[in-house]
């Protein structure tokens, strides 16, 4: 794939001819005081780690929290779920969620939401009605179903729109597991829309970009990459001992986690098939391999909720995965740190935050070298890459951390080293730096639009 010449996190040069809103905004500020974050489909108070809350919330809450440390404020808003729930909450000082009514509260899967866009849009228009013109700075939506609000609110507002795609349906489409459903066209049509719109495009990493560019017509100057960072707070290294005591873990158990939603695209399947044949070639292990799976339900997993249950009995292996729901962060960076190793087997991963999770909490991972899992962990330093989803390769690339003390602790020390340089508040610096550009320089519709008009 031929790699775009991506426009980042650098200050562009010069403010274009533009008029209205746009340029009154343009050459009033470097950085946006107040952010309308749209995020339509799931709410950052969403418990991750399972249905359709996972990596993209824990992003929006840690970046927003960074962003709003750095002096801007978010305002982010979401589907309510429920009837029971405020119109506005206070996540963190600056950083207020904004419950938007779009259809029943409950029983809606995404599949059901691009019907509810138009309300959505609706109660986002009305809410920034209520203030001065001018309130949000720009607009950031997360994933394509927000970015066909966000794309209406921007123009409306005459602000900026940033987006990030989380996760791209021609790319998952690419890679799917056997068996796995595809994302539909109006999704792919949606998000050829979205990247249309956008004046900024934030990709994980530079083979996301050039996916946007090869797959959706991304150009250069829309693209900007940020990698995603970790809450170096919650997850750090620890006592593994102290950890497998709190969790009922046996002290002298190889650990190898799964963490995250049970679903195809992350393979969990391909881990329980790795176990079951490192055990058929070597039975003695048997009394001391503990495989916890870590996470709920989700996508396509949802159809077949105890496929994965049922699977570890048709393999023989039901005495050693254990099962446990979702937990929050605080307690699974206890599960990171009880583990002997992470595995992430996954089909198609546009970051893959656990692993940068484990590692900072000094635990190698074994990842399939997918997306941004390359980029996440450094091959034979901090865990070990797998260029296929065979169980007989997996087996091979998990065995040395079940035999190898030391391959653990080396690889796990050099995994908490190289977690420290990835803290999220560079990854808020870096987007606070790419919505500078947005606002100086904007390249989307809207821009184009008025570049014609200039
Ligand atoms: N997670 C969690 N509790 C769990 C399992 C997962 O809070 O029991 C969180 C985890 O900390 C991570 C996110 O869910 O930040 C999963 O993100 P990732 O990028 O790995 O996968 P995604 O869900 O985006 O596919």
């Amino acid at each position: 794939m031929t790699k775009p010449p991506v426009s980042t996190i650098r200050r562009d040069r010069q403010t274009p001819p533009v008029r209205g809103r746009l340029h009154a905004l343009a050459g009033r500020a470097r950085r946006p005081r107040r952010i309308a974050m749209l995020s339509v489909h799931t709410s950052p108070l969403h418990q991750p780690g399972t249905g359709d809350a996972g990596g993209m919330n824990v992003y929006i809450v840690e970046l927003a929290k960074r962003l709003a440390a750095l002096g801007i404020e978010i305002e982010v808003f979401t589907r309510a779920t429920s009837s029971e729930l405020p119109p506005t909450v206070e996540l963190a000082p600056g950083v207020l969620v904004r419950h938007v009514t779009a259809g029943p509260y409950e029983g809606l899967i995404k599949e059901d939401l691009p019907a509810q866009l138009c309300a959505f849009t609706h109660g986002v228009l009305r809410t920034e009605a209520g203030h001065r013109p001018g309130h949000y700075d720009l607009v950031h939506s997360h994933y394509w179903l927000s970015g066909q609000v966000g794309w209406l609110a921007a123009q409306r507002w005459g602000v900026p729109l940033v987006h990030t795609m989380h996760t791209m349906a021609k790319v998952k489409n690419a890679a799917l597991a056997e068996g796995d459903t595809p994302e539909p066209a109006a999704r792919v049509i949606g998000e050829t829309q979205v990247v249309e719109a956008a004046d900024r495009l934030i990709a994980n990493t530079v083979d996301e970009a050039a996916e946007l560019a090869t797959h959706y017509g991304a150009r250069g100057e829309q693209l900007a990459v940020v990698h995603p960072g970790v809450n170096l707070e919650v997850f750090r290294p620890g006592d593994r001992r102290a950890a497998r005591e709190r969790l009922g873990l046996p002290l002298d158990a190889m650990v190898l986690l799964f963490a995250g939603r049970i679903q195809p695209l992350k393979a969990p399947d391909v881990l329980l098939k790795a176990v079951a044949v490192l055990l058929a070639r070597r039975p003695e292990l048997r009394e001391r391999l503990v495989v916890p799976v870590v996470g709920g339900p989700s996508g396509t997993g949802l159809a077949k909720p105890q496929s994965l249950q049922k699977l570890a009995a048709q393999l023989g292996i039901g005495d050693v995965v254990r099962f446990h729901p979702p937990v929050g962060q605080l307690e699974l960076a206890e599960w990171y740190r009880a583990a002997t190793v992470l595995a992430m087997p996954s089909y198609s991963e546009s970051f893959g935050l656990v692993a940068l999770e484990a590692q900072a909490c000094g635990t190698p991972v074994v990842a399939a070298a997918v997306g941004g899992l390359p980029v996440a962990v450094r091959d034979g330093e901090t865990g070990a890459l797998v260029p296929g989803h065979e169980p007989e390769q997996w087996a091979r690339a998990l065995e040395p951390y079940v035999t190898e003390p030391e391959l653990v602790a080396r690889q796990g020390a050099a995994a908490a080293r190289h977690a420290q340089g990835c803290g999220w508040g560079t990854s808020a610096a870096a987007t606070a730096e790419v919505y500078a550009g947005a606002l100086a320089r904007p390249a989307g519709l809207l821009a184009g639009a008025r570049r014609r008009l200039a």
